[in-house]
């Protein structure tokens, strides 16, 4: 075969990527952390029982997210076992999810015992399709999670209609959406709670953390027994007025915390302009499929950038594309999830929960998870944080490797 810049980098052709195209760091940090993590340990306050920078980053980030109450806690996952909580799920209750999604989204409701029945997901976006949770829907039904996968928000009104007709809760998964709005409102209180996660591949972090967020104080007050020894605030030290958890954040967390939120609005206009401008550049490649904008997102909260290319699926060579785009300089893009429904270790745990209660299996029924999983390739958000050139290389890798899928097995 003649080595042209057509040659993948995979098959000994020239990468697309050169040495001198950087992939921007994460996370992104200065004097402002090192500053405030000093604060925190010269201060002798390092837990949040002792200290105040938990409390006070609680109220930034509720208030930067446009809810009435903020809780955070070690971390995404545990969010959503004490936001199901909240929702009042329990044993034998069953929680709709979608399958397309990290594993803690559905592992949180078997942690309590509860049961996670998957519901589809949509083909262009890979968000839960409401009309598929309506169908999933049993007297068993306590609560469904809205994750906004990507950073891209799910139909939240078509999702409170469906949990208002079948009077059910939604929970939403926004570990990957800080930043988001739907129809002008930031996620995270739109539902009855949400969650979000801090942990190192996330928009916004400490190494680890999670939040949770609320506008109904009830819910908040349990959040922050769940969170704190079943404690209730202003209460004594001993008073525990339920059996809660010890999830608390420490101090060192949420200064390092303050100064990534800070951070973020001028990224996110960073990752909002170079996902703009790869929208724009793969747009005219043939055989790549991009979700189209949606009047009711009115900010992508930008953590990965998804798109699917029907043809490597087809072939069974999606995965051999995301090694020739590491080949091409891309390291970083991925293969994504495996459907939950297809997680044996879920399914098994699923059925044991059931056989033990006597209550029937939620037989799972996802085809479009089924059909994306095999085509979906995506790159995470520190590929957003370049600058125009960096963008440019990073479309004219993927063109290549999608030009050339015939070549690949
Ligand atoms: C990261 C993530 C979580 C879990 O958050 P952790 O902080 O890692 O526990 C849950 N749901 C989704 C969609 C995530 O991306």
């Amino acid at each position: 075969m003649d080595v042209t810049t057509d040659t993948l980098a995979l098959h000994g052709g020239t990468p697309a990527l050169g040495p001198g195209d950087t992939i921007p760091g994460w996370p992104e940090h200065d004097d402002a952390e090192e500053q405030a993590v000093l604060g925190v340990l010269r201060s002798g306050r390092w837990g949040s029982t002792h200290g105040d920078v938990v409390a006070t980053f609680e109220r930034e980030f509720a208030d930067y997210q446009q809810a009435a109450h903020g809780i955070c806690l070690v971390n995404g996952t545990m969010a959503i076992v004490v936001a199901l909580r909240a929702c009042g799920v329990g044993i034998g209750d069953e929680v709709i999810v979608p399958p397309y999604t990290f594993i803690a989204t559905a592992s949180a409701a078997l942690f309590i015992g509860a049961v996670p029945v998957f519901a589809d997901v949509q083909p262009a976006t890979h968000l839960l399709d409401p009309a598929a949770v309506e169908a999933a829907i049993t007297p068993r039904t306590k609560a469904i999670v809205a994750v906004h996968l990507a950073g891209r928000p799910a139909d939240m009104d078509a999702l409170a209609a469906v949990a208002a007709r079948h009077s059910v809760a939604v929970v939403e998964d926004a570990a990957q959406a800080h930043g988001a709005e739907y129809r002008g409102r930031r996620v995270g209180a739109i539902g009855d709670v949400g969650t979000f996660s801090f942990q190192s591949s996330k928009n916004m972090t400490a190494g680890e953390g999670g939040a949770v967020l609320t506008d109904d104080e009830r819910a908040a007050n349990a959040l922050y027994s769940l969170v704190n020894v079943g404690r209730v605030r202003g209460g004594g030290w001993y008073e525990h007025t339920s059996v809660g958890y010890n999830l608390r954040l420490t101090e060192f967390q949420a200064a390092i915390l303050r100064a990534q939120l800070a951070r973020h609005p001028a990224q996110q206009q960073v990752r909002e302009r170079n996902a703009t401008l790869l929208t724009q550049l793969l747009g005219d490649v043939d055989g790549i499929e991009l979700a189209q904008p949606d009047p009711a997102v009115t900010a992508h909260g930008r953590h990965l950038f998804v798109f699917r290319v029907p043809a490597l699926g087809a072939a069974g060579t999606r995965d051999a594309a995301v090694r020739a785009l590491a080949a091409e300089g891309l390291p970083g893009a991925s293969s994504g999830y495996v459907p939950l429904h297809r997680n044996e270790a879920l399914m098994r745990e699923t059925r044991a929960v059931v056989d033990r209660l006597g209550q029937p299996y939620p037989e799972p029924d996802c085809p479009v998870a089924d059909q994306v999983s095999t085509d979906t390739i995506w790159l995470p958000q520190p590929y957003l944080l370049g600058d125009d050139e960096f963008t440019h290389r990073v479309a004219g890798a993927i063109a290549k490797v999608v030009r050339a899928a015939a070549a690949l097995k």
